[in-house]
């Protein structure tokens, strides 16, 4: 069991990855924004980090940076749509160790978390 933050400006994924994890046993906080993701994972200190790539006020690469910076071994999945290839390339040299592919696919997602989870 372990507390991961889900980051997504989209209330439905956001609810959907939430309902997809608790069922697996995690705890799940929720950002809906790279800032308030920042602020979150301060206070909460969560085990891993699924960030959504596109967001308003920060995104989800700008955010991966900043994270990285406050804790080097944040261990984050980048959430990205299709054609957004560069920045995952980006974001995996930022220190992202994952990313998934919208649209959303339990498996996958719960894959990645179990990946970030045991490294
Ligand atoms: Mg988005």
């Amino acid at each position: 069991m372990a507390t991961i933050l889900v980051v997504d400006d989209a209330a439905f994924m956001r609810m959907r990855c939430a309902k997809l994890l608790k069922d697996n046993g995690h705890d799940v906080i929720e950002a809906e924004n790279g800032a308030q993701a920042l602020k979150v994972y301060q206070e909460v200190k969560p085990h891993a980090v699924l960030l959504d790539i596109t967001m308003p006020e920060m995104d989800g690469l700008a955010a991966l940076k900043a994270l990285k910076q406050i804790d080097p071994n944040a261990k984050v999945a980048m959430v990205t749509a299709m054609g957004q290839q560069a920045m995952v390339m980006d974001a995996l040299k930022s220190g992202a160790k994952d990313f998934v592919l919208k649209p959303f696919d339990s498996d996958r997602v719960l894959n990645a978390v179990n990946k970030l989870l045991t490294r």
